[in-house]
């Protein structure tokens, strides 16, 4: 399932100071990765503590596969009546709707009016009546918010909306909040495809590996990266074949079918927020628009899989471009089949 992997090395340092890691599995329907730089093994286990907590908590708060959370109680009222929300999921639902607008409907959290009859570990999914029946739910502007009452409704039955694109992101910002509030400046923290770092690996980038679509195990590209965020996005995360056609956990608004302009995306930017709210972006209109969006954004760089093994980058990873580290220095047309790079160091843990 992991998408990303990321190496580093390290430099010779002070003896009473270490890597701390953690893997944590089952939260958020996925696996959680901490590592942080601890002058105090103690401290630095109660830190990590404190992010997992963090994290069972938006997964407590969020999930829709729990029927007493906060999400779900939203799902089974919101077309009835205004329902008042906590701050924190009124206001990421408001970041939601933001991102909505910013990717031109392509991440949006009411794919779920569609999305909630398709289930990939069961081979599951909606027939053309079922899809034709429900795709009037889906859309954004369905999801009414009032800052008044702090409340959320829908403006119509049948409207159901779904976090899983973007509170995995959501999480790892926080954890990385409350890593930096307690003075920690080199940490990464991972959940699924999520992840953010903080600083570096003692003068060196955590490096980024992006996986091959159809190998897993091999790396097609390597990016280097200092205080940055990035999401990978695959079709090979959650998915069934049938009949030639992949079906998978990203969902064209549009159509209700799954979304299948691009094999992967990754998105780089500032927080594990916007980079997750993106990375769906191109699977749904595809590598062209998406990457005019993402072009037009100051702070987003991304890395796109073709279906046809293109690996295409955004004007900052472009060769010669001012901001392109070294290590991203590719070919724009590499195909994923190409020899993988030189390791960038020692094996380090698998981020998801
Ligand atoms: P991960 O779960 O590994 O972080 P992604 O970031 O690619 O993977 O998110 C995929 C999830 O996003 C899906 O499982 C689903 O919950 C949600 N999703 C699917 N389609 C859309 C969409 N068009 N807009 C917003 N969220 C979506
Ligand atoms: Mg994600």
């Amino acid at each position: 399932m992991s998408a990303l992997l990321v190496a580093g090395m390290l430099a010779a340092v002070p003896a009473h100071a270490q890597w701390l890691s953690r893997t944590v599995d089952g939260i958020m329907g996925t696996r959680i990765y901490v590592e942080i730089w601890a002058d105090d093994p103690a401290k630095g286990e109660a830190a990590i503590d404190a992010v997992m907590d963090e994290m069972r908590h938006i997964d407590d708060t969020m999930s829709t596969y729990k029927p007493t959370s906060e999400v779900s109680k939203v799902n089974a009222l919101a077309a009835k009546q205004p329902v008042p929300i906590s701050l924190e999921l009124f206001k990421l639902l408001g970041t939601a709707l933001e991102y909505s607008r910013i990717t031109e409907g392509a991440f949006d959290i009411t794919y779920a009016s569609v999305g909630y009859m398709y289930d990939f570990r069961e081979r599951k999914r909606p027939t053309e009546q079922q899809i034709a029946a429900a795709l009037p739910a889906v859309n954004y502007r369905h999801v009414l918010l009032d800052a008044k009452t702090q409340s959320v409704r829908f403006s119509q039955p049948g409207v159901r909306i779904d976090l899983g694109g973007i509170a995995k992101g959501y999480s790892v910002d926080c954890g990385i909040e409350i890593l930096q509030a307690r003075g920690y400046t080199h940490a990464l923290v991972n959940a699924g495809g999520d992840s953010r770092v903080i600083g570096d690996r003692f003068g060196r980038p955590w490096v980024v590996g992006i996986r091959h679509p159809d190998h897993p195990d091999q790396i097609i590209t390597r990016i280097p990266l200092v205080d940055a965020a990035f999401s990978t996005s695959g079709d090979y995360e959650r998915y069934f074949d049938e009949g030639g056609v992949r079906y998978h956990h990203i969902i064209d608004p549009h159509t209700g079918h799954s979304a299948s302009k691009v094999r992967s995306a990754t998105v780089i930017a500032p927080t594990a927020t916007r980079t997750d709210g993106l990375s769906k972006t191109a699977f749904v209109l595809g590598p062209e628009e998406a990457m005019r969006i993402y072009n037009r954004l100051d702070d987003v760089d991304a890395v796109l899989v073709t279906p046809d093994g293109r690996i295409l980058y955004s004007k900052g990873l472009q060769p010669g471009a001012a901001a392109a580290p070294d290590a991203a220095a590719p070919d724009a047309a590499t195909p994923p089949t190409a020899t993988p790079p030189a390791a960038a160091g020692p094996a380090a843990p698998t981020t998801h």
